[in-house]
């Protein structure tokens, strides 16, 4: 992509800057001079620079005569490249490839600010992200559709089954009070006086009777077997089409499911997963009282590795570097890839001292193992910080301890393991002052 930046305008623009500097530091001096400053010295007149307004607007949104803005492309490419960092733990595999060419691509290229050309592709991909959403949406509801009509129908053949058989009761029992009443009639004939041959044939003409009703009640409940067998396997056809159907809504679920809680480049549980699994923790432990410890490890200086290598050998040491945690915790340690090169691990059962030990591991496992591309050595190592959970906690207050220890070993060395605890004691000893953290704030 070839970068166009009209540098006619961006003079005029830089003059313009200029100008309004100058007419600052002329007031700043007036100012001084009013204010009779015995040593006026640049340090001073910057200081007072830091804090004036238009100085900072100067520098930051110069506006041309024209009155067009002036976009700084290599800024764009900052931001875009942090926007893209960000956005990479919610893709989905299946379009993360693209998006790391979109990365790679923006990386190589400074966007042609003077059109907006560059931001197809991002487009693109949200659109495709967003059509992958909307399949995946139609496709569960039709499925719950064709179970919940399956349903419908096997509700009607149970309903049919059940007054079936409340047909065969009232058979049986008209039957049964048919024989009864006949059977009473024989009885009766028999002990009438009369002549035995009078009495033969009544009661002949009853066990007639008798074998004929038998018979149709036989006719009659074959016939409403053969339907109640017909009911019961069109019904267990129907079961198994439910439970073929459930199980598929319970696949495409927990599919669903990985995609919202994976984070596609590492394999490892996502930003996500994290937010939910650290609620639970910080619940069992303000309810039950069980010990358990957050520990945040940071690569260092990664982004020189992706400005030396490019974001795709980046990307291959992210995955490396996550599958080395995973290798290196227990099964029932739970680790996170909180964002772009942050990797939370949460160890339930473990107090600051275990989870210390823990971070030195992993901590001295990533320094000892030598990551190569292409031959090529790439140095890298974490830095690490703990926190323990508390009773009186939130969320953010253990993450924020486990954080200040992290930003703690960065500032000393890098490549170390620092806890909460180790952050108070600093905060303690008689060499740490408000003027340190001025000092630190300033840099
Ligand atoms: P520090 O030791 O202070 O942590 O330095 P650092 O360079 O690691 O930290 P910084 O926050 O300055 O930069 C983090 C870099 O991580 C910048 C960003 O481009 C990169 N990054 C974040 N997510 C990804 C990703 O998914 N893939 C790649 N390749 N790089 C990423
Ligand atoms: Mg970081
Ligand atoms: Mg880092």
């Amino acid at each position: 992509m070839v970068q166009k930046v009209d540098l006619t305008d961006a003079n005029e623009e830089f003059q313009e800057k200029v100008y309004v500097i100058a007419d600052e530091v002329l007031n700043i001096l007036k100012e001084l001079s009013r204010e009779n400053k015995q040593k006026i010295s640049s340090k001073t007149i910057a200081d007072k620079m830091v804090w004036n307004e238009s100085v900072k607007n100067a520098l930051a949104f110069p506006a041309g005569k024209s009155g067009k803005s002036f976009i700084d492309p290599v800024a764009l490419k900052g931001i875009s490249n942090e926007i893209l960092d960000k956005f990479t733990v919610l893709i989905p595999s299946h379009i993360s490839d693209n998006f790391s060419n979109l990365r790679e691509e923006i990386h190589e290229n400074i966007p042609d600010v003077t059109s907006t050309d560059w931001l197809n592709t991002p487009i693109e991909l949200i659109k495709q992200y967003i059509d992958y959403i909307s399949v995946q949406k139609a496709e569960l509801e039709d499925l719950m559709k064709q179970t919940m009509d399956c349903l419908e129908i096997t509700e009607v053949q149970m309903t049919t089954g059940l007054s079936t058989q409340q047909e065969q009761y009232k058979s049986d029992r008209i039957f049964e009070s048919t024989l009864t009443s006949d059977i009473t009639t024989i009885c009766t004939d028999i002990d009438k006086p009369g002549n035995l041959a009078k009495i033969k044939v009544a009661i002949k003409d009853k066990i007639d009777r008798i074998n004929k009703v038998i018979n149709s009640k036989k006719q009659d409940d074959s016939i409403r077997l053969k339907k109640t067998e017909d009911t019961i396997e069109e019904m267990s056809k129907r079961m198994s089409e439910i439970k073929r159907e459930a199980d598929e809504i319970r696949r495409k679920s927990e599919e669903i499911q990985y995609e919202v809680y994976q984070d596609s480049l590492t394999g490892l549980q996502n930003r996500r997963a994290y937010d939910q699994k650290i609620e639970e923790v910080l619940a069992d432990v303000t309810r039950y009282n069980v010990t358990a410890s957050l520990v945040l490890c940071d690569i260092d200086f990664f982004k020189k590795i992706n400005d030396n290598n490019g974001h795709k050998v980046g990307d291959l040491a992210l995955k490396k570097l996550a599958s080395l945690l995973k290798e290196r915790l227990r099964i029932n340690d739970f680790t996170f890839r909180y964002g772009g090169e942050e990797f939370a691990v949460i160890l339930p059962h473990t107090d600051l001292d275990g989870a210390q030990k823990v971070g030195e591991s992993l901590r001295a496992f990533i320094d000892e193992s030598i990551f190569s591309y292409r031959n090529q050595e790439i140095p890298l190592t974490i830095s690490v910080g703990i926190s323990l959970f508390r009773k009186g906690d939130t969320t953010s207050t253990v993450f924020e301890r486990a954080d200040s220890a992290l930003y703690m070993a960065k500032r000393s060395g890098r490549n170390k393991v620092l806890t909460e605890e180790d952050v108070t004691e600093q905060q303690n000893s008689p060499t740490h002052s408000d003027n340190d953290e001025l000092n630190i704030m300033r840099t």
